[in-house]
């Protein structure tokens, strides 16, 4: 046998068994002697740093930018390089290209164009969080979701080639470009300057109690980010040079209005949402080897969030979370094109605490918009609203999750990235509508709400459009030894550089396999590590040409494959799932039900909801439809002894309770009201 099998991180979980297995090391039959796995709960990796926390706070010397690039570990495959095959990721990648395509350039126009005093057109304007200018409800985000929208239309190209995304899209830069020479060539938005004139005057001052007294604006730099983000996307993955002039003219405004302004001042302003303006910055900045982006960047450093972060104390609460992630996204950018320490262990820090304090067991965090609670303490913050799990902070950590896993290559982010995916992304985009949530209420007796065609935009309706148009990205990553198989989403990777394609054919996570056939031109030697997830109970079967492997890795490892791969050759691993319970950290007896990655919801009908209950509503009111939720007696600690199969595949039924539930996986139920934590005696 020529193939040689390990596992990887060894040291970093007391259950790993070792199992090297080559010619000089006969292969050991691991997979019947490694103990159990006792946690197939996602863990994420311990922060890096470790010993005494800085005794000085980390910020409170000058942040001095200087470019130096920390090579990545691992990188993901470029979105062109990889294709969906038909699957549930494809069918909602579908779904949100749907949205995408019936949504009008001159009506994601009209606000622009208002703003910059050229012909609108008779289109209507769109309503919710992009209403126009001159109406009731103008709301001061307008312009946001256009932003996203150049993002998800610039991924739909790289990820699926769809040139229809694109020239719509090019279209709204053409446009964009003229707006913004109306407006003096630097500064574009769909709102006027008077609201940074409002942030300049009002931010540091107390709240005027007079409703009639100007107040601060809702959040100009986090629409304004939005926007340059859109543009700068459609620069790098859709080749529009002009999106490039317009971002770089309205990157010389931002870096002229915050360079006006003293640092304690711009220390004030930053207390008013801004979102990632440092990320898009930074990324300029490295994209055109300008440092001067990168200097207007560093002036959204945020001292109060980022010293205690940096000193690996948790002081979140009550932070509002969407503002917040995207500025740890920065920080890791920061640390990426700098080697500055300080950003590395703001996002080190916060990625673990978050994933491991503040998640619930959807991978979702955030309640009411922010971290209510103390870490650890969930139990108790899910009384505290049912508007929990907001869905962009779900995108924002899978955003930064890449980033860490691309300095380490530690499996341990796919466990959280993977949990994330299946129950929050996947499941709450709805079928055939591709109308996305803004909220995935965990409160018992909750159902899923989902934003109107037009009348909506909300931060969550914009992360959304992006994230279902690249679905196909980090399922495959790699470094110059071979390729890392993260996910398993039936897919085909293309890498020319190696002269190799591989076809994963997987109907994952309703068939617990998933197999890899590879194409190669002549032999190609090369690592395929394969993720064994931290869900399994022990280490997987896995076959190569049809031959089981005698060695195997622990759960939260990976399985090397060293060979020389030729045209045909095929992997395959089984992932059998198992029922597994995750209770509250701050109280045992409140519990959720697992299948392997999967959390089950328990079905409780759907008596009462009307359309108008589903569509439109940004949260729910719960309390105004009372439901009884069911309270469970568990039979043993193995939950396979009071849960049983269910008629249907992936569904499964209690047994011997006063009332009996049925349980489907969460990102299967819509249209009905469930329950994810039970109290169970
Ligand atoms: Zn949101």
């Amino acid at each position: 046998m020529n193939d040689q099998a390990e596992s990887g991180f060894l040291t970093r979980r007391n259950f790993a068994t070792v199992l090297a297995a080559s010619a000089a090391a006969p292969a050991v039959a691991a997979r019947q002697t490694a103990p159990p796995n006792p946690n197939p709960s996602p863990q994420p990796p311990p922060p890096r740093r470790s010993g005494p926390p800085p005794e000085v706070p980390p910020f409170q010397a000058p942040i001095e930018f200087a470019r130096k690039d920390v090579p990545a570990k691992v990188q993901p495959f470029p979105m062109t390089q990889v294709k969906l095959l038909p699957s549930p990721f494809a069918e909602a990648a579908g779904w949100n290209r749907g949205y995408i395509e019936c949504l009008p350039a001159d009506r994601l126009l009209y606000n622009f164009r208002a703003n910059a005093g050229l012909p609108a057109g008779s289109v209507q304007p769109f309503g919710g969080w992009e209403a126009k200018a001159d109406g009731k409800h103008a709301t001061e985000l307008r312009g946001h979701f256009t932003g996203h929208f150049l993002s998800a239309s610039a991924q739909l190209y790289a990820s699926a080639g769809d040139r229809e995304a694109k020239a719509k899209a090019d279209e709204i830069v053409a446009e964009l470009a003229k707006c913004q020479q109306k407006l003096g060539g630097g500064y574009l938005s769909a709102f006027p300057t008077e609201l940074f004139d409002r942030l300049d005057s009002l931010s540091g001052r107390p709240r005027d109690p007079d409703p009639n007294a100007p107040q601060l604006p809702w959040a100009p730099f986090y629409t304004i980010h939005k926007i340059m983000a859109g543009l700068f996307d459609m620069y790098t993955l859709a080749g529009n040079q002009d999106a490039l002039k317009v971002v770089e003219g309205m990157a010389d405004w931002a870096d002229r209005w915050t360079g006006s302004k003293t640092e304690e001042h711009m220390q004030e302003i930053l207390n008013v949402e801004y979102g990632g303006m440092a990320e898009v910055l930074y990324n300029l900045a490295a994209a055109t080897n300008n440092d001067r982006w990168a200097k207007a960047g560093d002036r959204h450093t945020k001292k109060r969030f980022v010293n205690p972060l940096a000193s690996r104390r948790d002081e979140l609460r009550p932070l509002h979370v969407n503002t917040h992630i995207p500025q740890v996204i920065a920080a890791a950018r920061r640390y990426e094109i700098s080697g500055d320490m300080r950003f590395h262990d703001v996002a080190d820090f916060f990625f673990y605490e978050v994933t491991n304090a503040r998640t619930y067991v959807t991978g979702g965090t955030s309640n009411g918009e922010a971290w209510l609670g103390q870490p650890r303490q969930l139990a108790a913050e899910l009384k505290m609203s049912v508007s929990t799990a907001e869905c962009c902070c779900s995108y924002n950590m899978l955003k930064l999750a890449r980033h860490l896993y691309g300095w380490t290559a530690d499996p341990r982010y796919f466990d959280y990235y993977e949990r994330a995916l299946l129950n929050h992304r996947i499941g709450t985009i709805q079928p055939k509508t591709g109308h996305t949530q803004y909220y995935l209420s965990l409160t018992p007796g909750a159902w899923k709400t989902f934003n109107t065609e037009d009348q909506s935009f909300w931060c969550c309706t914009g992360t959304g459009v992006e994230e279902y148009s690249k679905l196909n990205d980090s399922i495959y990553w790699h470094d110059d030894d071979g390729l890392y198989v993260n996910l398993f989403i039936a897919s085909e990777l293309n890498w020319p550089e190696k002269g190799f394609r591989l076809r994963q054919d997987t109907q994952f996570p309703d068939q617990p396999r998933t197999a890899l056939t590879v194409t190669v031109d002549k032999p190609v030697h090369l690592a395929v590590r394969l993720r064994i997830p931290s869900w399994l109970s022990s280490g997987p079967t896995v076959k190569v040409n049809g031959k089981a492997l005698e060695a195997t890795a622990s759960p939260g490892s990976y399985l090397t494959l060293t060979r020389t791969w030729k045209k045909g050759d095929r992997v395959e691993m089984e992932l059998p799932m198992q029922l597994h319970i995750e209770a509250m950290p701050d109280d045992p007896k409140v519990q959720a039900i697992l299948y392997g990655p999967l959390v089950l919801a328990g079905d409780l009908g759907a008596d009462g909801l009307t359309e108008e209950m589903i569509t439109g509503p940004m949260g729910l009111r719960v309390q105004r439809l009372p439901i009884e939720v069911p309270t469970f007696r568990a039979a043993s600690a193995d939950p396979a002894s009071w849960i049983k199969p269910g008629d249907k595949p992936l569904t499964f039924r209690t047994t011997g309770q006063r009332k009996d539930v049925t349980l489907a996986p969460l990102n299967s139920i819509f249209d009905r009201r469930y329950a994810v934590y039970w109290q169970v005696a």
